[in-house]
């Protein structure tokens, strides 16, 4: 496999200069905004604790550079944006902002260490592509760097699977691979592509590189034929789950509903390991993302199945689940949760069960 080849050890972490810092601060708000999703008109959004449903709380202010939520409080710089919508810890958070804005020093360098070990030439800066300016999903290079990576082998991977309740065979009819070296998959990519498209596919920053660093397991989401959307999780950072820069999330399985009879039990999951976990344990599920993903036409598309929520059990769960209430009960549809035990959530449980 193409994408196989690679050196599995995690990078150290490098303190940030005050000077790294300050790039990161000054970064400009609206395009910080921009790579995490976040879609602005003029400074406004709605905010991504998903508690807006007609007018948008969240704002930026270009003044001082910063964000706040009138709706519910939430404020701060470019990082603690980073820090809220990945859910990362305040250094990952400053690792993904400099490697997506092309930042040296910003301790972006673990890309290059896995680059070197491979014996590839680094990247000449004078070849650096344009600043970036939009990005569109790309169902074409999704499915192509998909197809390229290999199905789950290496222990990293099954094992992660495997406590998220998903075996191998499971992973492999649900299209989970591996990508286990960005910086070999870039070049691939590059080659066949070329550093605007993969940058404009939300793939890349300012720097000639993939937005992650080390071994990742990629989810695709998949309809007529063709990779629409994929999550990634990052196995050698604590960089929980995102998908490319400035895309709006799909929910996860949606072609599912199309195959389910009106009336039909149907599971909404808020991560995709648990819609893949239930749909291994013979439950129809399909994921959506976290309230902010959540878009009002979803709710015509359920409205014909028996829907129960499954929200994790924790505190972003229960806003999850008061979100979906809202949402159905405005249109008049009953919906269940099954709530799993604290902190915990359905693939666990499912995980649980299968290795008891
Ligand atoms: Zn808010």
């Amino acid at each position: 496999m193409l994408l196989r080849r690679a050196s599995l050890q995690a990078a150290k972490p490098r303190p940030l200069s005050d000077q790294v810092l300050l790039r990161l601060r000054e970064l400009p708000m609206a395009d910080v905004a921009l790579a995490l999703g976040i879609t602005l008109r003029g400074t406004k959004a709605m905010c991504f604790n998903g508690h807006d449903s007609a007018s948008p709380s969240f704002t930026v202010s270009k003044a001082r550079n910063t964000w706040k939520c009138f709706g519910c409080g939430e404020h701060g710089d470019a990082i603690a944006l980073v820090q809220k919508i990945h859910g990362l810890a305040f250094m990952e958070a400053c690792k993904w902002l400099s490697g997506h804005f092309g930042i040296i020093g910003g301790d972006v360098q673990s890309g290059r260490r896995v680059h070197t070990i491979s014996r590839a030439p680094s990247p000449k800066p004078s070849n650096l592509p344009p600043p970036a300016t939009t990005t569109n999903p790309d169902p074409e290079l999704y499915t192509w760097l998909v197809a390229h990576c290999g199905r789950v082998k290496e222990s990293l991977g099954t094992a992660y699977l495997l406590a998220h309740g998903i075996a191998p065979e499971l992973a492999l009819k649900c299209g989970v691979v591996e990508l286990v070296d960005p910086a070999r998959a870039y070049r691939v990519l590059e080659k066949h592509w070329g550093a605007e498209r993969i940058r404009s596919a939300g793939l890349s920053g300012k720097r000639r590189a993939l937005s992650w660093s080390g071994y990742a397991l990629l989810f695709p989401f998949n309809s007529e034929e063709a990779t629409q959307y994929f999550q990634i999780r990052c196995l050698q950072s604590s960089m929980k789950f995102f998908g490319p820069s400035g895309i709006p999330k799909p929910m996860y399985n949606s072609q599912r509903l199309s195959q389910l009879q009106t009336g039909s039990l149907l599971h909404i999951c808020e991560g995709v390991p648990d819609a893949i976990a239930m749909e291994g344990a013979g439950l129809a599920a399909v994921a959506v993302l976290g309230a902010t993903s959540f878009r009002s036409e979803w709710v015509d598309e359920l409205l014909p199945f028996d829907l129960v929520g499954v929200p994790d059990g924790d505190a972003a769960g229960e806003k999850f689940m008061k979100f979906l209430a809202k949402e159905f009960r405005a249109r008049s549809k009953s919906i269940r949760f099954a709530v799993p035990p604290k902190d915990m959530d359905a693939s666990d449980v499912i995980a649980r069960g299968m290795n008891a």
